[in-house]
């Protein structure tokens, strides 16, 4: 089944791509799925309907026939914890593929079964999925069952590394508990990092891969939205949910995400650039020293 996943750093605008592809005939809104175990299962945050993950009927449903025998939820949030980056390099270097394969194994077995049974259950003719993290998608790359689309999105890491710096109240769980800040230097770290890997996993493969970078879709979503979907060989299908900046998101079944995906309804696109003037000068020439190795290979200069 086919996957469109939204790959790349932080604060990238990927919770709204996600809710404007799923709002097209045949697609579905997944979320990122990878936190599916940890947050949902375990930790019971809310799905995007407002329910208790576990609670969620169409969750609750996809679980128990895609594993009728039961999965061990503890073992497969585990692995999904080794997904982070301090593991990636081993992704990197072909000798180490079998170690790396081995760790993540426990995710590996449930995805083509959980995918497949999101697909039936939903009538999806594609899953969208806001992850972000090339780790996960390296490992949904390798399930033979599963046909994966990157669309690479990409903001400016200036307003990336900006808007990582705020806070941002999560509405997902019932601990009160922010979406919390990264200092500049970390965040553009993991900007370079995200970013540089994810162009190293998938960017060879341009019939599989599309770059976009947010600034663009926020000023064409329509067209955008049209590049997203041929490179991912989904048919143009009818969708009156675009007319110039204004989105219309529907209610969903999100699995983690920024908490903007509680919003439905009609959503103009705005350029957030509040950095350029809420930026203090010192900060803004460390983030471009930091980021400057990849900036203009993303049409950053
Ligand atoms: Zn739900």
């Amino acid at each position: 089944m086919k996957v469109i996943a939204i790959a790349g750093s932080a604060r990238s605008g990927s919770t709204i791509l996600d809710g404007i592809l799923g709002s097209f005939d045949g697609g579905f809104s997944a979320g990122e799925v990878r936190w599916l175990w940890q947050r949902g299962l375990i930790e019971r945050r809310l799905c995007g309907c407002s329910s208790p993950l576990p609670d969620c009927e169409l969750w609750t449903r996809i679980l128990a026939r895609a594993f009728p025998a039961g999965v061990d939820v503890a073992e497969v949030a585990a692995a999904s914890g080794r997904l982070r980056l301090r593991y990636a390099p081993l992704a990197r270097i072909r000798a180490l593929h079998g170690i790396y394969d081995r760790m993540l194994t426990p995710l590996a077995d449930v995805v083509g079964p959980l995918y497949q049974t999101i697909s039936r259950e939903t009538d999806a003719n594609f899953i969208v999925d806001s992850s972000k993290l090339s780790t996960y998608l390296y490992i949904l790359s390798k399930n033979p069952s599963i046909d994966l689309r990157v669309v690479h999105l990409v903001r400016d890491p200036r307003a990336a590394v900006y808007s990582a710096g705020r806070t941002k109240a999560q509405l997902d769980t019932t601990i009160a508990r922010p979406m919390r800040p990264t200092s500049p230097g970390r965040a553009a770290v993991d900007w370079v990092a995200f970013n540089g890997l994810t162009r190293s996993l998938f960017g060879s493969n341009s019939d599989r891969y599309l770059l976009l970078r947010y600034e663009d879709l926020v000023a064409q979503p329509a067209s955008s939205v049209r590049d997203i979907l041929a490179m991912a060989d989904v048919p143009e299908v009818a969708n009156a949910a675009i007319e110039g900046n204004r989105v219309v998101l529907q209610e969903n079944h999100t699995v983690s995400g920024n908490p903007s995906r509680f919003v439905t309804g009609p959503v103009d696109l705005v350029l957030d650039d509040a950095w350029r003037s809420e930026m203090p000068k010192k900060t803004r020439r460390m983030v471009d020293r930091i980021t400057a190795p990849y900036r203009g290979a993303f049409g950053y200069e």
